[in-house]
């Protein structure tokens, strides 16, 4: 938008573009002009700030010059992954026929151009714009009769599904599948719930018209997609899941020109089918990043062993959607399990998989049209990989046992393509170029026809050196050389001083001179061009022949591209078995039991990162925790020091509910875990500053969540509650929070707090238990034992924490006197009293009234009414503030 279009005095060229980026407003447009793509006006400028690249000119508009910058194609890759990155939008824009074709149309005609492809956050599939190790998903929220739904691709491994949400859990879903791009009509935002949801997403959302989000439309183009008659066959979608899919499919189709990619046939998610873990608490518990937004000390970064860069993405993937059904949890512990009693299958199986590259992406670029000779000896030698995995699982369930049916089902999907990978084995060069057109890629020995072709350039370029020769001997010049160059192609090259000898008859019959310099004179001959065209000739049509191969290998594959895909899956699910396998074995992982029950029940659970953390640094080792909620002891209030591990304590236990249910072993002696369907965290405080959110009121909404949405099977974790407010609101506010959690919510929970009042609680909540962390008092400092003890803590030692924090001697001796002032006339325990009659709560004043015993006004409000301040001079203003003043 913004663009100028009038159109008046400007050159073709800019009539061109102004036309073609008319229909573009919201990207980039990269225009092709020879080996450069180039912006203009305010892409310019923004594309030059963005990449840190320079700003020039180019002619004038409307009297104005234009501003202009460029990128060079070849390395174009890495501008745009800049650009993705920066949540832009381009669109490529390339000459589409041949210059010489322009020529012959008159001399002013412009080359003709299209945009071929728009590069988008969610649609790239390019390596160099890809990280390995993540999915990169695009995500289409599709809204029909009050049903929402998400439709979820990944382009870049054809993974494809729609997931029923609600506005409620909108945040929750988004944040699992924390997509690359979001297409959104601009209407739902009129929903607020929608609209907050939306809010964390607004970077990477692309608007999209209304009328794309239509179920009819989508259902045509799911059936036209996969070629069937009827969707049944593939799920029962309501009318949001078509929706939502027919929007996404348009837009993929829109940003690839018509070129769809590799999917696979859409599954539908039931909504209860993992456990629910809001955004909030994903990034408190760091699973896949920190709170600073780094991969490196989150859990993933502890727990990632696998060896590819496609079970790398699904260990993150189902770590971000842990199951809820137990026998899919088991099922996969099975395989774990049994990979740890072999080690020798597991070392070959990892061996295997270090070799094979990435499939999934491959596909997916050659499905695009975008694949080049690597992609498909990537397919080979994944096939291949594959073919060596299958073998051995084979020889090993023949032999010895049944395996377990995860591997099973593995194994009957990683297929045997022995055809296809030895023609590719045949066709493809051990080291090819990376792009098709280069050439050169297909082996000696595979086509005839090109090794024809490859016979005559050789030997055309034998003749040339040969003919050096005969030219020195014609000559009698030893110097003589035969050099090529890009201008003058294939030419005889002597000295100044030589030169002459060519240019007089007889030789001058047959050297033509071309080009004098300063010491070299340069010819050419009939005999030369003639062997020269001959290579160029054979050279062109090798190549074509060599992109003939190309494309019909491509064909070859694509045909397989559902069962490759297949393969390329299985591969990743046993990367991530073996994985789960080595990690469990090195860390002395166990087993949990997983199943419907109410219990939490851990014996030495650990904090992988934490744990992980001093081994490096060889201090202290971690002390392992027991965890043991139950229906009759399900929530426990945790007091303690600052330092002491309250909140290592809490994130370990809902970190060890996650790994369990996402199918790993756990940092554990012994784990007992009842499926949690939803998993709450409120730990620590930061500010939002995004949302403009002071800590405390960031804490009040989390809190306010949980306590609106936890149930009997979540689990949730709450450290401070109120911490970020005065002491009496605070202690209120968690005084109430743990009452909703026990009578309510009936959740097991963690509490951990610093109000020493809130133990009291013990005598009314039947459920509830009391436990602290213990810590020893040593020559007047204290040592944390990061123990968890049955009991409350007896105090809080924060002037112990405080010493130990380096505060200065003399502030340390001070506080203490004043504490010991404190506790001499802090005669009476107000915490019991709480639990009887709460006089705490109504001796707080509630602030901004004055009002009368019984809501009447009271003198001074009907004094402030009969003041009109306009009317007031400054000194009869004075005089009324000292009258209020006596009356309060
Ligand atoms: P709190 O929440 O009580 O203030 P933290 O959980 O933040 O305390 O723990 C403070 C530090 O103590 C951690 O950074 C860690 O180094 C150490 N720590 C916590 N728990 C343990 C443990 N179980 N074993 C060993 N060290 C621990």
């Amino acid at each position: 938008a913004g663009e100028p279009l009038d159109l008046s005095g400007a050159t073709p060229m800019m009539v061109q573009y102004m036309e073609i980026k008319a229909a573009y407003p919201d990207c980039l447009l990269f225009y092709r002009m020879g080996d450069f793509y180039e912006l203009f006006f305010r892409d310019a400028e923004q594309a030059a700030e963005a990449l840190d690249i320079t700003l020039t000119k180019r002619g004038k508009h409307l009297g104005e010059d234009i501003p202009m910058c460029g990128v060079p194609v070849h390395s174009a890759e890495m501008y745009l992954a800049r650009l993705i990155r920066k949540s832009f939008k381009v669109a490529v824009c390339e000459q589409v026929e041949d210059p010489a074709e322009a020529k012959k149309r008159g001399s002013k005609s412009v080359v003709k151009r299209d945009v071929v492809r728009l590069v988008t956050p969610g649609t790239i599939t390019e390596d160099g714009l890809l990280d390995a190790r993540r999915a990169n998903y695009i995500v289409a929220l599709g809204r029909a009769q009050n049903a929402l739904s998400l439709a979820v691709a990944d382009m870049s491994t054809g993974e494809f599904f729609l997931a029923p949400t609600k506005a409620g859990r909108l945040d929750a879903d988004l944040a699992r599948l924390s997509p690359g791009e979001l297409l959104i009509a601009p209407d739902l935002m009129k929903d607020e719930t929608i609209a907050t949801a939306l809010f964390d997403w607004r970077s990477i959302t692309s608007p999209l018209d209304a009328r794309h989000f239509d179920s009819t439309d989508g259902t045509a183009r799911l059936k036209a997609l996969f070629d069937v008659a009827t969707l049944d066959g593939f799920a029962s979608f309501d009318r949001a899941d078509l929706a939502a899919a027919g929007a996404l499919l348009y837009y993929l189709e829109d940003t690839q020109k018509g070129q769809l990619p590799h999917l696979f046939p859409p599954r539908r998610l039931n909504a209860g089918e993992t456990m629910m873990i809001d955004a909030a608490t994903r990034r408190s518990l760091e699973l896949t990043r920190t709170q600073t937004g780094e991969a490196d000390g989150s859990l993933l970064s502890v727990i990632d062993r696998t060896v590819t860069g496609a079970g790398a993405r699904l260990l993150m993937k189902r770590l971000s959607a842990p199951l809820t059904n137990p026998d899919a949890v088991a099922s996969r512990l099975d395989a774990v399990e049994h990979l740890i009693e072999r080690p020798s299958l597991r070392h070959s199986m990892r061996a295997a998989l270090r070799a094979a590259p990435d499939m999934e992406r491959a596909l997916a670029r050659l499905s695009l049209g975008r694949g080049g000779p690597r992609d498909l000896l990537g397919i080979r030698e994944g096939l291949e990989a594959a073919h060596a995995i299958r073998q051995e699982l084979l020889t090993v369930s023949e032999a010895i046992e049944r395996l377990p049916d995860e591997m099973t089902e593995a194994m009957r999907d990683l297929g045997s393509h022995h055809e296809l990978t030895a023609e590719l084995g045949r066709a493809i060069v051990a080291e090819p170029p990376l792009l098709a057109r280069d050439g050169g890629f297909i082996a000696a020995g595979y086509d005839a026809k090109l090794d024809e072709f490859r016979t005559l350039r050789d030997e055309s370029r034998r003749l040339i050196a040969g003919l050096e020769g005969d030219y020195q001997t014609l000559t009698g010049i030893s110097g003589l050389k035969i050099r090529h160059n890009n201008v003058l192609g294939f030419h005889v090259d002597v000295t100044a001083k030589h030169a002459d000898k060519l240019m007089t008859a007889p030789l001058s019959d047959t050297f033509i001179h071309r080009q004098t310099l300063a010491n070299a004179v340069r010819f050419s001959t009939t005999e030369l061009a003639k062997l020269a065209g001959r290579i160029s000739e054979a050279a062109d049509r090798a190549l074509a022949l060599e992109t003939e191969i190309f494309e019909s290998l491509t064909k070859a594959v694509l045909s397989l591209s559902d069962p490759i895909a297949l393969a390329a899956d299985a591969l990743a699910r046993l990367d991530v078995a073996a994985a789960l396998a080595e990690l469990a074995e090195a860390e002395n992982w166990c087993r949990p039991t997983v199943d419907d029950s109410l219990a939490f029940h851990i014996e030495a659970g650990r904090h992988p990162v934490v744990e992980r953390a001093l081994k490096k640094s060889r201090e202290t080792t971690f002390v392992a925790n027991d965890c043991d909620l139950n229906p009759d002891d399900r929530l426990w209030l945790i007091t303690g020091p600052n330092m002491a591990g309250k909140s290592t304590f809490l994130r370990q236990n809902a970190l060890i509910a996650i790994l369990a249910q996402m199918g790993s072993y756990v940092p554990a002696a012994r784990a007992h875990v009842g499926i949690v369907d939803r998993l709450f965290s409120r730990v620590g405080a930061s500010d939002d500053l995004a949302h403009g959110r002071s800590t405390f009121m960031v804490e009040m909404v989390e809190t306010a969540a949980i306590l609106n949405q936890a149930g009997p099977k979540s689990l949730v974790i709450l450290d401070e509650i109120g911490r970020g407010t005065a002491t009496y609101d605070g202690l209120s506010i968690a005084w109430a929070a743990v009452e909703n959690l026990h009578n309510i919510n009936q959740s097991r929970a963690l509490f951990a707090t610093h109000y020493h009042e809130l133990t009291a609680l013990k005598e009314t909540l039947e459920s509830l238990s009391l436990w602290s962390m213990k810590v020893r008092e040593w020559k007047g400092d204290v040592v944390f034992l990061h123990e968890v003890a049955k009991g409350a803590a007896d105090r809080s030692y924060g002037i112990q924490v405080a010493k130990l924090a380096g505060l200065p001697p003399r502030v340390i001796a001070r506080a203490r006197q004043v504490l010991s002032h404190l506790e001499t006339t802090d005669k009476g325990d107000k915490a019991r009293g709480l639990v009887t009659d709460l006089p705490l709560f109504q001796s707080i004043p509630e602030r901004g009234t004055s009002a009368g015993p019984h809501g009447a006004p009271s003198e001074m409000e009907a004094k402030l009414k009969e003041i009109n301040p306009d009317l007031l001079t400054p000194r009869e203003a004075l005089d009324l503030l000292y009258a209020l003043k006596d009356l309060s």
